[in-house]
């Protein structure tokens, strides 16, 4: 039997994405790149590839590839790879892959429906049984009207589209921003700033990448122009967002509520957000379902594959 190529496996995986790691690659693990110093250099010292799997901005950089001299590819789990200083790996030339595509439906999903579950107040619709409101007081507070209303999608990508095509479903008339006007989406308004479109919409969809090139991009100013029936729903990366800016907003009641998957510093969450009922919030569980989850470790494992085979990557981002 040929022998396997040794890769080193960072991150917090299921016990088969391991297994199946492991019975491809001959593989050491460790949780975050911190704990890369506590390897030896001898078992570091011949590493090419690496399984990453990280969402703590720039959590791979200079000094964790320092401790990697040999590295050649990174193998991101995920479509974001925010964790990884990407220039600073493309000037050592170290390749980076990551999971594009196959995650589309079901992040869409979910910023569909938590906005349904926030605009219907799903989560009240249950305690309102569980408390025995409902035989006491009657019908539940009447709430939103979803159907029909105008979207928003700052960031009209992969899964931006996916999103807005979702929502054409739902009789809305869609709206983006995006760097430049998509020639493919005809139907679609597109707005070169970003506050045109908050003013136009009663909900934005935010789906950029995340990053430094887009920390804070939806500022106060767009925030504001959201308005007092406005709602906003982010799926991409807590930093994308002014987080001081929308907990003010939604405190003051200056925009109607937020769906959030996405937190800066999480799974630490301002503890702010705790106090609010005009927000609906999810632990970043976009992607969180069986299936994707194993279409983005299979997608993973191919891309190492074929750089060990000298093959060209599937899906290279540098
Ligand atoms: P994508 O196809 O690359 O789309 C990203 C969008 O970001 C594009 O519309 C692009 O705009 C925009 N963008 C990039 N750089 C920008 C900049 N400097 N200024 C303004 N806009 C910029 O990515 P995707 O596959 O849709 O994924 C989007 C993000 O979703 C990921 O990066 C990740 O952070 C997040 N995500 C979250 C979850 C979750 O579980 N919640 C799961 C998967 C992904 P242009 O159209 O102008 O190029």
């Amino acid at each position: 039997m040929s022998k396997k190529n040794e890769i080193i496996v960072i991150g917090d995986y299921t016990a088969t994405q391991l297994e199946k790691l492991s019975e491809e690659f001959q593989t050491i693990f460790v949780n975050k790149t911190d704990d890369l110093r506590s390897l030896s250099a001898a078992s570091r010292k011949n590493i090419k590839g690496v399984a990453f799997k990280g969402h703590r901005p720039l959590e791979f950089d200079a000094a964790s590839f320092d401790l990697l001299p040999e590295l050649r590819i990174i193998s991101n789990f995920g479509v974001g790879y925010d964790g990884i200083d990407i220039q600073e790996a493309s000037r050592r030339g170290i390749k980076i892959t990551n999971t594009p595509d196959v995650l589309n439906d079901d992040v869409a999903d979910v910023a569909i429906g938590m906005l349904i579950a926030l605009s219907r107040n799903f989560l009240n619709g249950v305690d309102w049984i569980k408390s025995g409101a409902w035989g006491k007081s009657g019908e539940m507070p009447l709430n939103r009207t979803v159907s029909g209303k105008k979207a928003g999608i700052v960031g009209l990508g992969r899964i931006g589209c996916a999103i807005a095509h979702r929502l054409s479903g739902f009789k809305m008339n869609i709206h983006y921003y995006s760097r430049s006007e998509k020639s493919s989406v005809k139907d679609w308004k597109f707005h070169s700033d970003p506050i045109s479109l908050a003013e136009e919409v009663d909900f934005l969809f935010i789906a950029l990448v995340g990053g430094q090139e887009t920390s804070q991009f939806v500022s106060k100013e767009v925030i504001q122009a959201l308005g007092a029936d406005g709602i906003l729903i982010n799926i991409s990366r807590g930093s994308t967002v002014d987080e001081e800016a929308l907990l003010d907003a939604l405190e003051t009641k200056h925009i109607r509520g937020a769906a959030l998957d996405v937190f800066t510093g999480e799974p630490s969450i301002n503890p702010r957000f705790l106090e609010l009922d005009n927000v609906f919030m999810q632990p970043h569980q976009g992607s969180g379902t069986i299936e994707t989850r194993e279409a983005m470790a299979k997608l993973q494992r191919a891309n190492l594959s074929r750089f060990f085979a000298n093959e060209s990557l599937i899906t290279p981002i540098n």
